[in-house]
């Protein structure tokens, strides 16, 4: 998976590469899927959703340009594996699951492999986490038509924000911004299918 699908396509970061070979992601899918979680797509996870495929999951870790010190917010977190590789990396990891199945799902896997850096909260990630906030970086796992406002509030001066931008349910524009004496500088990164953000995103559409 490592040299194949991610080295393979460019993915140079070696705290991504490193973290991405340290953890089991079979672990992070139902036992029937086991021998396809290496594999180069996405799989289902319950309730229609997805773990990312590997190569997104890398792509989006070096977009982020961590550092060992930061504070990250995650908003979707499924499976709990791209919350994992950020554990892998930096400091502290906060990560908010709008579906309480899988929120509980996920934070019991953390407490199973010993991630004791993630914090888990059941809510709409889309007002944030106000209280852990500013964040060096967030990350949202699922697409929106706009980012939501409380979160662009919430990342701190210099800090990343990466996101799926767009409307349609068949891809979105992998965007990132980064925040610049208060404004945000944008890179489109290429284009990325991801499920859609629900609750207030939506609302807004
Ligand atoms: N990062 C995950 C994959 C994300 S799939 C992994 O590594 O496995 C997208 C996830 O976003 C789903 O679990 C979905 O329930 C969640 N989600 C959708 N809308 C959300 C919202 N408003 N707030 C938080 N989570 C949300």
């Amino acid at each position: 998976m490592i040299q194949n699908d991610i080295k393979g396509r460019g993915i140079k970061d070696k705290k991504a590469l490193d973290a991405m070979a340290r953890i089991p992601r079979h672990l992070f899918v139902e036992e029937r899927l086991r021998e396809r979680a290496y594999a180069d797509y996405p799989l289902p996870i319950g309730d229609g959703q997805t773990i990312s495929q590997p190569y997104v999951v890398a792509l989006m870790t070096e977009a982020l340009r961590l550092k060992p010190g930061d504070r990250v917010l995650e908003i979707g977190t499924g499976s709990g594996y791209q919350a994992a590789v950020l554990a892998e990396i930096v400091k502290e990891v906060y990560t908010i699951e709008i579906r309480k199945s899988l929120a509980d799902i996920a934070e019991k896997r953390f407490r199973e492999l010993g991630y004791k850096n993630v914090k888990v909260k059941y809510a709409d990630g889309y007002f944030g986490w106000e209280e852990y906030a500013p964040f060096d970086a967030i990350i949202i796992t699922a697409s929106a038509n706009h980012i939501p406002p409380p979160l662009i509030r919430q990342i701190k001066e210099g800090g990343r924000l990466i996101l799926p931008l767009g409307n349609t349910v068949y891809y979105q524009m992998l965007t990132l911004l980064t925040k610049k004496k208060g404004d945000l500088d944008v890179e489109q990164m290429g284009s990325v299918a991801f499920v859609p953000m629900i609750g207030e995103a939506e609302k807004r559409r």
